[in-house]
């Protein structure tokens, strides 16, 4: 067990204070605040859950990055000196990775699968309700955009009792450009192939490719259905999700959201990390089109290839086209008694 969980036990403590959360440098405080609750659930568990400690690092670390302004590891941790480089050394990788490699999910993915590590999966309430907590307490800061989810989707198969429940949050960027570049990397190198493909169906603006259509209709005994964080509403799918993945409302007549940027919702990650996992469900949800081709979804990738190229380039983020794989820390015992 990595020793810094003692330590950013108090840190946590003190990021909770409002103060902390409303004062400026938004980005820095809210990463110390999600770094400090990573932190302290994965000490809560038996499991191992370092690898999200170190997935999330990276992810966080490479927003800061491409932000506006830049933060830096050393800017996030200005004035915490020495918990930063014992966090370093902890966690050597995500230091040396997040200027070269992309991440394939955003922040808050990782605290989503904590919680579930934590709840169980089968918790849907403990899990919601464990996000909610920790967002709320975010949302009070300013630009409250930065670094988290405002929806989760839950997605299983509704014919086999207690089937597994399979969970998503919504993209957790702030801006234009991380967003996009976060969608084209989860359609290169996080999701599952049909989610990828019905996404860059559509990829990067709202029309469909007249030469590609991954879209499929996700077969009746599924259920997906996603709520607000804020307060734990029910939230009918947009009609991005509906041209995606065929998801419909019961009632036609429900207010809806006019479809938010192709990839953002929650729908798509709870339903990827379904489908990596249920391989019946995959078959029965293929696409349809004729022009779901190996060829024409080689040059949809091309594509969204380019686009992410370009976009890294113009926030000035210099890509070795390796995605981050996160991995599990171990630490000697003699290490952790020093502390
Ligand atoms: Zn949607």
């Amino acid at each position: 067990m990595c020793p810094l969980y003692f330590q950013l036990q108090q840190a946590a403590e003190q990021n909770r204070s409002e103060d902390f959360l409303r004062s400026a440098d938004v980005f820095r405080r809210k990463s110390l605040f999600i770094i400090g609750q990573m932190l302290e659930m994965s000490s809560r568990t038996e499991e191992d859950t370092t690898m999200l400690v170190d997935e999330i690092l990276h992810s966080i670390f490479f927003l800061g990055s491409i932000n506006k302004p830049p933060y830096s590891p050393e800017d996030i941790f200005d004035g915490e000196e020495e918990f930063l480089s014992e966090l370093r050394d902890c966690y050597p990788r995500p230091f040396d990775l997040y200027s070269s490699e992309l991440p394939k999910r955003s922040p808050f993915s990782c605290v989503l699968d904590m919680s579930v590590h934590l709840m169980g999966q089968e918790n849907e309430r403990e899990i919601m309700n464990t996000l909610r907590n920790i967002t709320s307490q975010l949302i009070r800061a300013p630009k409250s955009k930065h670094l988290i989810s405002f929806a989760i989707c839950v997605s299983q198969n509704t014919e086999i009792p207690n089937s597994v429940r399979y969970y998503g949050v919504s993209m957790s960027t702030s801006g234009r450009d991380p967003g996009r570049i976060m969608v084209a990397a989860s359609c290169v190198g996080g999701w599952d192939s049909h989610v990828a493909d019905a996404v860059m169906t559509y990829y990067p603006g709202k029309t469909k490719k007249n030469y590609f259509d991954g879209t499929f209709r996700l077969p009746e005994n599924i259920r997906c259905q996603a709520f607000k964080l804020s307060d734990g509403e029910e939230m009918p799918p947009c009609r991005s999700c509906e041209n995606l993945f065929g998801l419909s409302v019961a009632n036609p007549g429900v207010e809806r959201g006019n479809g938010w940027a192709y990839g953002n919702c929650a729908e798509a990650e709870s339903l990827s990390n379904l489908l990596k996992n249920e391989e019946e469900v995959k078959e029965q949800a293929q696409p349809a089109s004729v022009m779901w081709t190996d060829e024409n979804r080689q040059r949809a990738r091309n594509y969204v290839l380019r686009d992410l190229k370009d976009l890294l380039h113009k926030v000035k983020f210099n890509w070795n086209n390796g995605f981050y794989s996160p991995q599990r820390i171990t630490l000697e015992e003699g290490e952790i008694n020093e502390y």
